[in-house]
């Protein structure tokens, strides 16, 4: 049996008085995802547990099935794979955003004015050697980057660079405990921070951006530090093949740390413009030739943190339609977390599941929403349940005992 996971970023929301006090997810017209709760069974997930708020990275480790607790070590590692970076046990990765700041190093933009590409950036800094550590610099998506550090006696456990505050001076890593390993870990880092403003603040692509009064991207500010340990993949633990459909990096990161081939997508940006219909035809193809395919809708999330439920609407009907045309035996819809408008941000609610496909008991849920799922026949389960009943169902279980 091929299956397909879908996960709806921040799916998850609170009533909102000018929809009648109904989630957008409820309010939405999602006539294929009430079909498939329909014919499926249905139920709340809390993605880590019970009134745990989740980051979008422990909830997708803990949904296929990857004890966060256990292996969790930082966002970096997940974003360097996500940048298709080779990395290696023992790795030190950060997330690294290319940011503004004027000549005494106070932060004037996070995001140098959200520029669309760091590619010529982390050209320019990518390959340098400080300390006898090797420094890996490569782009991700929009004013996102990834760092490196590759080499003898490191550790992840020092501070961010980034002060998150405009008006505010960059801030100096340091260790988090008194290792000498955290030690020289931050003092690498922040040379390597130093060092990156003097070589972008004259770089050409600078000069022109500030001709036509944009912000330079004259700094590079690491943080979230993880070290890379491997765990086991999907293939090790069901015995089965898997690909990703993701526009986002931290997703094809979460991929191929489980083992999974990546599927690039024309058109999938993560964005609010991403190509919905060109990733389910991806996906498509793709359960042909895997067994499992998780296919990554971003932007619904991003509607949340914007407080916008009106787009968190439309955004969710444009899942809805795309929806329409999937095809496989077996389909899992859920969310990572829950993005109320009202909050701008995670919240601890559970969210929506439903789990369609031949053999399937039925729960008389007509409905995709969270007060409905509230009587779905799968109850509450955590995100450690999501591949357990999955791989079960789809014959790729065990017996445990005889
Ligand atoms: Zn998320």
């Amino acid at each position: 049996m091929n299956c397909v996971i879908v996960i709806i970023d921040g799916l998850g929301d609170r009533p909102i008085k000018e929809f009648k006090n109904k989630t957008p997810l409820e309010y939405a017209n999602t006539p294929n995802l009430n079909k498939l709760a329909s014919n499926g069974i249905t139920g709340l997930m809390h993605p880590i547990k019970k009134g745990i708020i989740p980051g979008s990275d422990t909830s997708h480790f803990s949904i296929f099935g990857v004890d966060p607790e256990k292996y969790y070590s930082g966002r970096g590692p997940i974003e360097a794979l996500g940048a298709n970076i080779k990395i290696k046990n023992g790795d030190i990765a950060f997330r690294a955003n290319l940011a503004t700041v004027d000549s005494n190093l106070v932060l004037k933009d996070r995001r140098a004015g959200r520029i669309d590409s760091t590619k010529e950036f982390c050209e320019a800094l990518d390959g340098m050697n400080i300390d006898g550590v090797e420094i890996i610099v490569k782009p991700s998506s929009w004013y996102r980057a990834v760092v490196v550090l590759r080499g003898n006696g490191l550790s992840d456990k020092i501070s961010s660079t980034d002060p998150k505050l405009t008006g505010c001076r960059i801030l100096d890593s340091k260790s988090i405990n008194s290792t000498k390993e955290a030690k020289k870990t931050a003092d690498i880092i922040n040379k390597f921070v130093l060092f990156s403003y003097e070589k972008l603040k004259d770089l050409k692509i600078n000069k022109e951006r500030e001709s036509k009064g944009l912000l330079p991207g004259n700094i590079l500010l690491p943080r979230g530090a993880g070290k890379f340990n491997k765990i086991p993949t999907l293939k090790e633990r069901y015995g089965i093949s898997s690909a990703c459909v993701a526009g986002g990096g931290l997703y094809k990161g979460v991929g191929r740390y489980l083992g999974m081939d990546v599927i690039e997508v024309e058109g999938a940006t993560g964005r609010y413009d991403s190509d919905y219909d060109a990733k389910v035809s991806a996906v498509n193809k793709a359960t042909k030739e895997y067994n499992l395919v998780f296919l990554h809708m971003k932007a619904i999330d991003s509607a949340g943190e914007d407080g916008n439920p009106r787009l968190k609407k439309e955004l969710i009907e444009k899942v809805d339609r795309a929806i329409s045309k999937l095809q496989s035996e077996l389909i899992l819809v859920t969310g990572d977390h829950s993005t109320p408008c009202e909050l701008k941000r995670h919240s601890y609610e559970p969210v929506p599941i439903l789990i369609c496909g031949s053999g399937i008991r039925t729960d008389g849920v007509k409905k995709f929403g969270e007060r409905s799922c509230m009587q779905g026949g799968l109850g509450h389960i955590t995100g450690l349940d999501v591949m357990s009943i999955l791989m079960s169902h789809a014959g790729f279980s065990s017996l445990y005992g005889s």
